[in-house]
């Protein structure tokens, strides 16, 4: 029978999401899970967030604020821009698409790393929009890699820092000479999703380019602000490139409790200290503990570790399931021997590093 999908879509394969907990426990008929594979925060949501849901409950029946006047007006004070260089999304998912409508004609192309968050790849396919790759060098984006993938008819250009899966970085000198290579016509898409945990001095902050260099910048609410269940994230640039991925998102893309949550998670410091506070501590006591394992893995400048087990990932990742710890093979990237783990609180670490422990001292 002839299939009714365009041909691009057809040919997609699908995101693979983290394992969640529930369908874990379903499965396994196990009572504890812990989920360390979606780059969560583990101390749950900012309770000033917790609270402004609250207390908006009973205005669900309205539509949300299309415009975003309040959450905008907030987080541009916060980045010290104006609320015209905010585009509200989705989370940041949806900004990657809103870009790719708004920014790359039908014969143009998209270029980003072949290790590198799927979704900038996925998103563009759905698109029917062409995508050309560059190979990591030591974990890291090649940039002169990437530089050599651009041609004239390449539109964005898509730079997770910090990359995700790798958890390494792109520094200020070398974002700076890339800009200088990039083509006038075309736009680079700094996605910092990771931001808040970065303990490094040379990490660039993308917001300094905006309105310098045809530079969007990518932020999120998932991760350190922990409301990746409300999907909440949005777009920071020039005036001109935001009011016209204005025109091309959907009137109602962020629904009213996301706005009024974002907004309280924004000015919940003390959250947000606390959040970062304990990543940065866990990471190191994390890193001691893997070494002690004799395991090789990326030093992150985020809030996950891959890890080279030096076997089967994906068998890795099972048996880490019965164990009842739910982390991320890292088959769909390419990395057939690593798992990539999530910094949990410290009794979730110390499951983890338990259970790695016995899963490899068996022969898988
Ligand atoms: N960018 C990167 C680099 C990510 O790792 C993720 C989440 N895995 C996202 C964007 C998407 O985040 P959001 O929840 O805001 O859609």
């Amino acid at each position: 029978m002839k299939k009714l999908a365009r041909k691009n879509i057809l040919n997609i394969t699908p995101y693979k999401a983290g394992k969640p907990i529930e369908e874990t426990k379903r499965e396994l008929g196990l009572k504890e899970i812990i989920k360390l594979a979606s780059n969560e925060n583990p101390l749950g949501p900012s309770p000033k967030a917790v609270a402004a849901i609250k207390k908006n409950l009973g205005l669900i029946n309205r539509y949300p604020d299309s415009q975003g006047f309040y959450l905008k007006k907030t987080i541009a004070a916060q980045i010290k821009a104006r609320p015209e260089n905010i585009v509200l999304a989705n989370g940041s998912d949806e900004a990657i698409d809103t870009i790719i409508k708004t920014f790359a004609e039908e014969d143009e192309n998209i270029v980003t790393a072949d290790t590198t968050f799927l979704e900038y790849e996925i998103i563009s396919k759905v698109n029917g929009r062409k995508v050309a790759t560059a190979p990591l060098k030591n974990f890291k984006f090649d940039l002169a890699a990437i530089a050599g993938k651009i041609n004239s008819k390449t539109k964005l250009v898509f730079i997770a820092n910090p990359n995700n899966p790798t958890g390494t970085y792109v520094n200020r000198k070398e974002l700076e000479s890339f800009l200088k290579r990039m083509p006038k016509g075309a736009i680079l898409v700094l996605d910092e999703a990771y931001d808040a945990f970065i303990d490094v001095k040379d990490y660039p902050n993308g917001l300094d380019y905006i309105n310098k260099n045809n530079v969007i910048v990518l932020k999120t609410f998932s991760k350190a602000y922990g409301l990746a269940g409300l999907r909440i994230g949005y777009a920071a640039a020039s005036a001109e490139l935001a009011s016209c991925m204005e025109k091309a998102r959907q009137p109602f893309n962020v629904n009213l409790l996301a706005q009024a949550a974002a907004a309280a998670a924004l000015s919940d410091k003390k959250f947000l200290r606390n959040t970062r506070g304990l990543v940065l501590k866990e990471k190191y006591l994390l890193y001691s503990r893997l070494q002690q394992l004799g395991l090789a893995f990326v030093p992150s400048v985020a809030n996950f570790i891959l890890i080279d087990t030096s076997r089967d990932g994906v068998k890795v990742f099972k048996a880490m399931l019965k164990e009842g710890v739910i982390v991320r093979d890292m088959q769909q990237y390419g990395l057939k021997n690593f798992i990539r783990v999530t910094i949990g609180k410290p009794e979730e670490n110390r499951k983890f590093i338990k259970a790695l422990k016995k899963v490899l001292g068996r022969s898988l």
